[in-house]
């Protein structure tokens, strides 16, 4: 439609009150960690809506969703939820999970964190969890690859381990986190082979205070190229940030800058986000400043 922007989607936003190591890891000084600071950035990066992902440290799944709620209400539908769950606390805490989530229409997607918790993606006590996100169609997004927490295990957070449940549940579309980095070849192949996986672009730089920034930048576009173009398409891949250890303006640059054809990168910026996550039917925010 000629004079609307395209749309753009921030699919890997954190705020929650449950997030010990922030002042250890948010470089900024200047950081307004409130959702009308997160709004605040989004408006000036040109990002229309977002999913707020909920962390493992949140003591129970009713309190993870009440701040959800809350803030989707504070930012008038503009930041939707996704949940998570600490499936080693043991089958019992799945189901009650689940059993809160049910109540609750208005989710957005479901995140995993194999490697900041040790457990696989194709550990059989997630089955139910699997169910749900296949009845409610709901997409699993699951964390990959480096972690911020030196005591994670990262072998849990390899691409390889998600293909046995991208082929046990068709249905369910699974997001690689972080493009698998440093396994960003290994997510390509899940991405090239199952059509139910896809691959965010967020939390892959370090801030531009860090050594090399620049040169980190071009490597990662490069290595991202590649990996696009061993898949053959844009389509199964979104922008994200990890905001706020990636500013807003960084992570959405890093896209801008692939040497893409432009309606490639309006996909990775918000219209592949849009299809995955429905977000068209889900309750927009009034739009535009008229
Ligand atoms: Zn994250």
């Amino acid at each position: 439609m000629a004079g609307r922007p395209p749309i753009r989607v921030d699919t890997h936003l954190h705020l929650t009150r449950w997030w010990p190591d922030l002042p250890h890891t948010a470089y900024r000084p200047d950081l307004d960690y409130t959702t009308a600071g997160l709004l605040r950035e989004m408006d000036a990066a040109g990002i229309e809506r977002g999913l707020v992902i909920q962390v493992h440290e949140a003591p129970n799944a009713a309190d993870a969703l009440e701040e959800s709620r809350s803030i989707r209400e504070a930012s008038g539908g503009r930041l939707l939820p996704v949940v998570t769950v600490d499936p080693t606390r043991g089958p019992e805490t799945i189901d009650r999970a689940i059993a809160q989530w049910e109540e609750d229409p208005g989710l957005a997607g479901i995140k995993l964190f194999p490697g900041y918790l040790p457990f696989y993606p194709h550990d059989p006590r997630l089955a139910p969890l699997y169910e749900f996100a296949h009845r409610r169609g709901l997409p699993v997004l699951i964390h990959q690859g480096d972690t911020l927490d030196r005591k994670g295990l990262v072998k849990f957070a390899r691409p390889i381990e998600v293909d046995e449940v991208a082929v046990r549940y068709p249905d369910v579309a699974f997001v690689l986190c972080h493009f698998g980095n440093p396994w960003i070849e290994e997510a390509a192949e899940l991405v090239y082979k199952d059509e139910n996986v896809y691959a965010d672009t967020s939390g892959l730089l370090a801030p531009p205070s860090a050594p090399y920034f620049e040169r980190m930048v071009e490597q990662c576009r490069a290595r991202l190229l590649s990996a696009i173009v061993s898949i053959g398409s844009a389509d199964r891949v979104l922008y994200g940030s990890d905001w706020p250890l990636e500013e807003l303006r960084v992570a959405v640059g890093l896209v801008d800058g692939l040497e893409l054809p432009p309606e490639d990168r309006r996909r990775i910026l918000g219209a592949n986000a849009a299809r995955l996550f429905r977000l068209a039917s889900r309750a927009a925010p009034a739009s535009g400043s008229s």
